[in-house]
């Protein structure tokens, strides 16, 4: 499995770079000496989905949080069920900054 932009955890995660609750003060733990690239957001997307984080997306457009982020303490306090949607279509900054991680990754490994 690879980077999947229409999955939301993995979109937040390239999106906001690392996943910090909305509600509190919990940070989701990434790894720090990993190379940035697609594989290490789609890790951290996925590793979050597993643990029981909450990402969705906004509906509202001009917010300035695109995603909705809450760690699986405030799910449990707010009693909130995660749901794991997959996007239709792929959001516009997503898909940019998708693009030029690859670009970025390309000549990485071409020099
Ligand atoms: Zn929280």
């Amino acid at each position: 499995m690879a980077f999947d932009p229409r999955d939301v955890y993995d979109a937040a995660a390239l999106y906001d770079m690392w996943l910090n609750c909305h509600s509190c003060t919990n940070t989701f733990d990434f790894e720090p000496n990993r190379p940035i690239g697609l594989d290490y957001y789609h890790d951290i997307g996925q590793r979050a989905k597993r643990d029981g984080w909450l990402v969705a997306e906004q509906q509202n457009d001009g917010a300035d949080d695109a995603y909705m982020v809450l760690c699986p303490d405030c799910v449990s306090r707010y009693g909130l069920e995660v749901r794991h949607e997959m996007n239709i279509r792929i959001p516009p900054a997503i898909e940019e900054i998708c693009r030029a991680m690859q670009i970025a990754e390309k000549e990485r490994t071409a020099a």
